[in-house]
């Protein structure tokens, strides 16, 4: 089991959360070459370490919000709700 926590709700079982992909991705401009729309839908690195990801608290509060979490060892960092700064990027714990 996994607690993750929730930036309104505190610690809480995975179980609560739909898990929303890869923080880090840009969308491209709206006349953005096709390749970059490609790449942004389709196209994911999959990190070994620290990642930036986002979070639905889907069976509590339904709020979106970042994490960073270890992919190896599923350590989890911090967490920051998407109106706040955005979780220590690139930082070791
Ligand atoms: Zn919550």
């Amino acid at each position: 089991m996994m607690l993750i926590p929730c930036p309104c709700c505190g610690p809480r079982n995975q179980t609560e959360f739909t898990y929303g992909g890869d923080a880090s991705v840009k969308r491209p401009a709206s006349d953005a070459p096709e390749a970059e729309w490609f790449a942004f839908v389709y196209l994911r690195d999959n990190p070994s370490g620290w990642h930036e990801e986002l979070w639905l608290h889907s069976a509590g509060c339904r709020s979106w919000f970042k994490l960073r979490r270890n992919t190896r060892t599923h350590e989890i960092a911090d967490s920051a709700a998407l109106h706040q700064a955005n979780p220590k990027q690139g930082a070791e714990p």
